[in-house]
C-alpha cells in the first residue's frame, strides 16, 4: 500500500480529498470504496535511450491503469520533467471520473515519461516513444489501455506509437492510440477538442448567469494546445480575452487580444509570448490569474489555485481547462467567493470525448465529417454538464463535488453488476 504525503501540493491527495467527499455523500459500500481507492496496476519502465551524442541515457517512464470497470484504460502520455508517479496515478484516477462523467465506456489510465521535450530532439524524443510503447506493447491495445496526447507530447508521438505498436504485433492497429494525424486515422476535431469543450462549457455557464459573450472578459493561462485552442474558439464567438499566460511569462489588455495574431507570434513565428509586438501589459505568468475577469479558465498545469492565493481570484466563472489546477484545500476558499465552478473533470472533458470518437471511427473504418464530430460533442458536453448543475443544485453541493458523485456512481453502479473477483 502507498500513503501519498499529506501535503497540499500532492495531486493524488487533492484527488482523493474531492473522491472521498464525494463517497461520503453517496453512502457508498464500504468495500466498493476499498476497491475505488485504489489503481489496478501501476508500472515503472527504465527506457534506454540512445542521445544524438551516441551516449545511452536511460529515462524513467510510468503508466498507471486506473480503473478498467466502464471499459479498457483510456489517457494521455505526458513528458515532463516534474512527471512522478503519484502525478500520473492522479492524472489516472482523474480519467476514470472524467470518461465516467461523460459516460463514454472507458477507465481511467495515465502514462509519463521524466524528460524535457524542450532539450531533446525530434529523433531523441522518437527513440523515447518508441522504447516506451515497445516496452507496454503488451499493456496497451484497443481493448486493455488506450493512450493519448497530453503536456509535452502530440499526433507525432502518437503517430510513433501507432507505428511501434504494429511492428510488435504485425498488425496495424490505429485504435491503439489516439489524437493520431488525420492520414493515420486520427479524428476531424481532435486537436481543438479540449478547447471546444471548455468554450462549450462556458456558453452553458453564461446561459445559467443570464451573462453575455459579447464582451465577456476572460484571462487564459497557459498557451499549449488547451490554451490556445480554447482561446481562439472563444475569440471567434465575442469573448473577450484580456489575459494570457505561458511559461515564459503573462500579458495583460483589457482592450482585449487579437488571437489569432497571437498565436501566429506563438506557433507560426515561434516568438515569446510575453514579447508578442500587438499589444498588452507585460506580468509574471501568476500574476495574470489575479486579475479581475468574468471568465477564469486556468489551462495549464496542476497547483495553480491553492490556500495561498485562491483570495485573490477574481472572476465570476472558474472554467479548468488543466488537470487539478484547483488543490482541495483551496476549494472551500473558491466556494465561499460564489464562484461558480467548472471542475477539470468536466471542463476539459472536450479532448477525451473525441478520442473515444477517434477509437469508434478507427474500429469502425468509417471516419465522420467535423460538423458531425462537433455536433456530438456538444451534445455530450451539455448533457454532462446539465448533469452536474441538476445534481449541485438538488443536493446542495458545489459543481466539483457534484461532478465526482455523478462520476464515481456510475463507475460503482457497472462494479456492482460486475461483482468484484475477490
Ligand atoms: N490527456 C487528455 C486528458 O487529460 C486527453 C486524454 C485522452 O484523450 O485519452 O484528458
Amino acid at each position: 500500500m502507498f500513503a501519498p504525503a499529506h501535503d497540499e501540493l500532492n495531486v493524488f491527495q487533492s484527488a482523493e480529498a474531492r473522491f472521498e467527499i464525494a463517497c461520503q455523500k453517496l453512502g457508498l459500500e464500504d468495500d466498493l470504496y476499498r476497491y475505488l481507492k485504489y489503481p489496478s496496476k501501476e508500472v515503472t519502465v527504465y527506457i534506454p535511450v540512445s542521445r544524438d551524442s551516441g551516449q545511452l541515457e536511460v529515462f524513467i517512464g510510468y503508466r498507471v491503469l486506473h480503473s478498467t470497470v466502464r471499459g479498457p484504460g483510456k489517457g494521455g502520455i505526458r513528458f515532463a520533467p516534474d512527471v512522478s508517479i503519484d502525478e500520473v496515478r492522479a492524472l489516472a484516477a482523474w480519467m476514470t471520473w472524467k470518461c465516467a462523467l461523460v459516460d463514454i465506456p472507458f477507465g481511467g489510465a495515465k502514462g509519463g515519461v521524466i524528460c524535457d521535450p524542450s532539450k531533446l530532439s525530434k529523433h531523441e524524443l522518437e527513440r523515447i516513444t518508441r522504447r516506451y510503447t515497445a516496452e507496454l506493447s503488451e499493456w496497451f491495445g484497443p481493448e486493455r489501455d488506450v493512450p493519448a496526447p497530453d503536456i509535452g507530447t502530440n499526433a507525432q508521438t502518437m503517430a510513433w506509437v501507432m507505428d511501434t505498436y504494429a511492428m510488435h504485433t504485425r498488425q496495424a492497429t490505429t485504435a491503439v492510440v489516439t489524437g493520431k494525424p488525420l492520414a493515420l486515422g486520427g479524428s476531424e476535431g481532435r486537436t481543438e477538442a479540449t478547447g471546444r469543450g471548455v468554450m462549450m462549457c462556458c456558453d452553458k455557464a453564461l446561459a445559467k448567469l443570464k451573462m453575455k459573450r459579447e464582451g465577456c472578459r476572460v484571462i487564459v493561462q497557459g498557451f499549449g494546445n488547451v490554451g490556445s485552442q480554447a482561446a481562439t474558439l472563444l475569440h471567434q464567438a465575442g469573448y473577450k480575452i484580456i489575459g494570457v499566460a505561458d511559461i515564459h511569462g503573462g500579458l495583460y489588455n483589457e482592450n482585449g487580444f487579437d488571437i489569432p495574431r497571437l498565436v501566429d507570434w506563438v506557433y507560426t513565428q515561434k516568438k515569446p509570448l510575453p514579447e508578442f509586438s500587438a499589444g498588452g501589459t507585460k506580468m509574471s505568468a501568476p500574476d495574470v490569474l489575479f486579475n479581475p475577469c468574468d471568465i477564469l479558465i486556468p489551462a495549464a498545469t496542476e497547483n495553480q489555485i491553492t490556500s495561498q492565493n485562491a483570495h485573490r481570484v477574481d472572476c465570476k466563472i472558474l472554467c479548468e481547462g488543466a488537470n487539478g489546477p484547483t488543490t482541495s484545500h483551496a476549494d472551500p476558499i473558491i466556494d465561499k467567493k460564489g464562484i461558480f465552478i467548472i471542475p477539470d473533470i468536466l471542463g476539459n472533458a472536450g479532448g477525451v470525448t473525441v478520442s473515444y470518437f477517434e477509437w469508434v471511427q478507427d474500429r469502425q473504418g468509417f471516419f465522420w465529417r467535423e460538423d458531425e464530430v462537433n455536433g456530438r460533442l456538444q451534445h455530450v458536453m451539455e448533457r454532462s454538464f446539465d448533469n452536474v448543475i441538476r445534481y449541485a443544485e438538488t443536493h446542495g453541493v458545489n459543481n466539483r463535488i457534484a461532478a465526482y458523485i455523478v462520476a464515481v456512481d456510475r463507475v460503482a453502479q457497472a462494479l456492482r453488476l460486475r461483482g468484484i473477483y475477490a
